[in-house]
């Protein structure tokens, strides 16, 4: 089946798990089940960090080789990997709008946190390495963005619009998940070209921080952008199940439009799933739920959007 997943932590996985031959959320074998899946496969690059209490705000992760790597040393290995299943002939990376043509499992490189640029330049250079998506912020505040965990939401920096306007210039999709609210509205004012919100849901049906309210909301679809209705159960209800998914997608679909609702699972980057959407397999059943929406919600609405953003 097509299927366009705007959100899967498969590098970050790797560390400890078969990617390729795995039977976890996913892997390169299920997503080969699938047929023609494009995934955006994302670039992690992160250390811990502590608060003024003294939590690690990472705590959900910690994967303690990760914890320690500078860096750039991150996002070097995250890299290599998404090249070496490409060299494998296990996949293909897409690098321009007629790559989303190819058969077989594909694989948008995307950026999750750009606290790893030393400036908004450095995009070219990922930009060559094949980085076709850049999200601004994880859960702490960086040079570039506030990000929705921020003490004092300050939106952009000079840096952060600098680094959207290059995003647009070279043909790299901006994200908005984990972003700050200020954040999503400067962006979404900014951009001369469709936003995304890769993995997250509604805040009116779930209060969950990751969330995103009815103005964010407004905002990206008013881009033309999509969100991705995401499978982090904390986001989609007490009970979370696959129906969750269903009710969050419908909410935007109803409010703001079919074309600005997809799919951004979050698999291998979460630690419970929803009941019923266990794996990337289950999207399959997510489709008979979304019935005759499907297509649109499971492909059509994120390759329109990548269609218009990326160079051909
Ligand atoms: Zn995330």
């Amino acid at each position: 089946m097509r299927f366009v997943d705007l959100h899967e932590d498969l590098a970050f996985s790797s560390q400890n798990f078969d990617l390729v031959q795995g039977e976890g959320q996913c892997s390169i074998k299920m997503l080969q089940q699938l047929g023609d899946p494009l995934v955006f496969a994302v670039i992690f690059p992160h250390i811990n960090t502590w608060d003024e209490r003294g939590e690690v705000l990472s705590a959900a992760y910690g994967h303690p080789t990760q914890s320690s790597a500078p860096l750039l040393q991150v996002l070097w290995e995250q890299f290599k990997l998404y090249l070496y299943l490409e060299r494998r002939g296990l996949v293909s990376i897409v690098r321009k709008a007629s790559d989303l043509e190819k058969p077989g499992v594909k694989l948008l490189l995307a950026l999750e946190g750009a606290d790893v640029l030393t400036d908004p330049y450095d995009l070219h250079l990922l930009y060559e390495m094949g980085l076709r998506c850049v999200g601004l912020t994880w859960n702490y505040d960086n040079k570039f963005a506030s990000s929705c965990m921020s003490k004092k939401d300050y939106g952009l920096t000079g840096y952060g619009e600098e680094l959207v306007k290059l995003a647009n210039k070279l043909g790299v999709l901006v994200d908005v998940a984990h972003a700050g609210k200020a954040t999503v509205l400067d962006v979404t004012s900014l951009s001369k070209a469709p936003v995304i919100a890769s993995h997250a849901n509604v805040k009116k049906i779930r209060n969950h921080v990751r969330n995103l309210d009815d103005e964010e909301l407004e905002t990206i679809a008013k881009t033309d952008g999509v969100v991705g209705v995401t499978a982090i159960t904390s986001a989609l209800s007490e009970n979370p199940s696959i129906n969750d998914l269903v009710t969050h997608a419908s909410y935007i679909e109803q409010k703001f439009g079919l074309r600005h609702v997809a799919i951004g699972t979050d698999f291998l980057g979460v630690q419970s799933t929803p009941q019923g959407f266990e794996n990337v397999l289950k999207v399959q059943e997510l489709a008979k739920l979304l019935g005759e929406k499907a297509d649109k919600i499971l492909w059509e609405n994120a390759v329109r959007v990548l269609k218009s953003v990326l160079k051909v």
